[in-house]
């Protein structure tokens, strides 16, 4: 990549001049209760005034609930007929204390699980006297699994299990506790299977190993965005059109992948990785620089989607930073390059602040990363790759076109349910 001259801002907004967001925000993490108090993505209840409260992935919209006719069933709060009828997860009542709905169905057998639950293969033994933590380190893991999968969702990726949905393609989790005596579980990613290490949720397990690793940033989140990014890699990059230019930018992922490792682990990583890699990391394989920025980008599409959402305009603050050029892109001259780098100059800002708040208040940096330039490249071809099979996956089928429509005349008569409809239709990635 060409370097590009920098120019220096100040005083800037995470919003364009005339208001809006530069990329459309995922689906906004700012929800309301029916009473009006603030509540959060983890919530189950108010704590305000009690309502029970529901994730719906569809709708990507935390909704306060009331009773519906059936037992065991919900409907969203004083909603218009015809209201969706949902159950909550069954793993509501587990340690994942799982908040996220489900259409009720008559099918057989009965789905009982949610979207996110849905995809676990394997769960930590809960009755384990030995590890009596075991359920407490589970209900860790699936928040930070639930994150993940609405952030997947919003942004229109296949996200089907491979236990009960898509046992072909689908993606599927082992949460996996090392035998106290060996072997130790290795988490990594295999044809659509990820596998976490359980003792990655316990904070003292995961700070040592970040140390001893080097890793400047090591969380559970952020290795479900890794992983998951292989998982992605198989299914969006290998055997398609986008595998030259991934080769152009990442490097050539036919390099012997086990000698790879090893020789990391023998020599560390490659001297000056800084200049070229996201992370030390990164520049062992082309595979772990793909899962690594694949990571980087679905940490800065959340993180500035919850800014936004939650109206964070650092107008009046004066933050100097560097921003970025267009030639610093994969593809300048793409009709939506402008707001991909208004985007990243957003993130940059944001990160830049969100670090002096850190050192405030005496935490490690909230953002210890330096994006060189190869790599808003790298970023800038996941995102068109992202945007491109959220938009094939939102095109309508000749049938759905038939069912939109009918739609679109029960609308003119309900004019505010079409707007919430446009709400969270219009809220995924796509350029528009
Ligand atoms: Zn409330
Ligand atoms: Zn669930
Ligand atoms: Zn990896």
């Amino acid at each position: 990549m060409p370097s590009s001259p920098r120019i220096f801002l100040s005083n800037v907004s995470l919003s364009t001049s005339d208001g809006t967001a530069h990329l459309p925000g995922l689906a906004g993490r700012a929800y309301r209760c029916q009473c009006g108090c603030p509540v959060f993505f983890r919530n189950s209840t108010c704590l305000a005034c009690g309502t029970p409260l529901g994730y719906d992935p569809e709708q990507a919209r935390l909704l306060p609930l009331q009773p519906g006719d059936e037992a065991d069933t919900w409907i969203a709060w004083q909603v218009e007929a015809p209201a969706t009828v949902y159950l909550r997860c069954a793993n509501l009542q587990t340690p994942a204390a799982c908040n996220w709905l489900l259409p009720a169905s008559r099918a057989e057998p009965p789905v009982l699980l949610c979207r996110a639950c849905r995809l676990n293969r394997t769960i930590p033994d809960l009755n384990d006297p030995d590890h009596p933590d075991n359920g407490e380190l589970w209900g860790r893991v699936e928040l930070a699994k639930r994150r993940l999968v609405s952030a997947l969702l919003v942004l229109g990726l296949p996200v089907a299990s491979r236990v009960s949905e898509d046992l072909e393609e689908g993606l599927m989790f082992d949460f996996l506790r090392s035998p106290d005596f060996g072997p130790h579980i290795l988490t990594g990613h295999d044809t659509g299977l990820i596998t976490l290490n359980l003792n990655e949720a316990d904070d003292a397990i995961r700070e040592a190993a970040r140390k001893a690793m080097r890793e400047p940033y090591r969380t559970l989140l952020g290795h479900l965005r890794h992983e998951v990014g292989h998982y992605y890699w198989d299914r969006l990059v290998s055997g398609t059109d986008w595998l030259e230019d991934f080769r152009a930018l990442f490097g050539d992922e036919t390099q012997d992948y086990a000698a790879s490792l090893q020789g990391n682990y023998e020599q560390g990583p490659r001297p000056g990785w800084q200049l070229h890699y996201v992370s030390a990391y990164a520049s062992v394989h082309p595979w772990e620089d793909w899962a690594e920025c694949w990571a980087h980008y679905l940490h800065m599409r959340d993180t500035v989607d919850t800014a936004l959402s939650f109206g964070l305009s650092p107008d009046s603050a004066q933050l100097e930073f560097t921003a970025f050029t267009l030639d610093a892109l994969y593809q300048p001259e793409h009709p939506e390059a402008g707001r991909f780098l208004a985007f990243l100059n957003q993130w940059t800002q944001l990160t830049t602040l969100l670090n002096e708040m850190s050192r405030a208040m005496g935490q490690p940096d909230f953002y210890p990363f330096v994006l060189p330039h190869e790599v808003v490249a790298k970023l800038h071809f996941i995102h068109l790759l992202v945007s491109a099979t959220g938009q094939a996956s939102r095109a309508p089928t000749p049938a759905q076109e038939s069912v939109d429509a009918s739609h679109e005349q029960e609308a003119q008569a309900l004019p505010q349910l079409q707007m919430q409809s446009q709400t969270w239709a219009w809220n995924p990635v796509t350029p528009s």
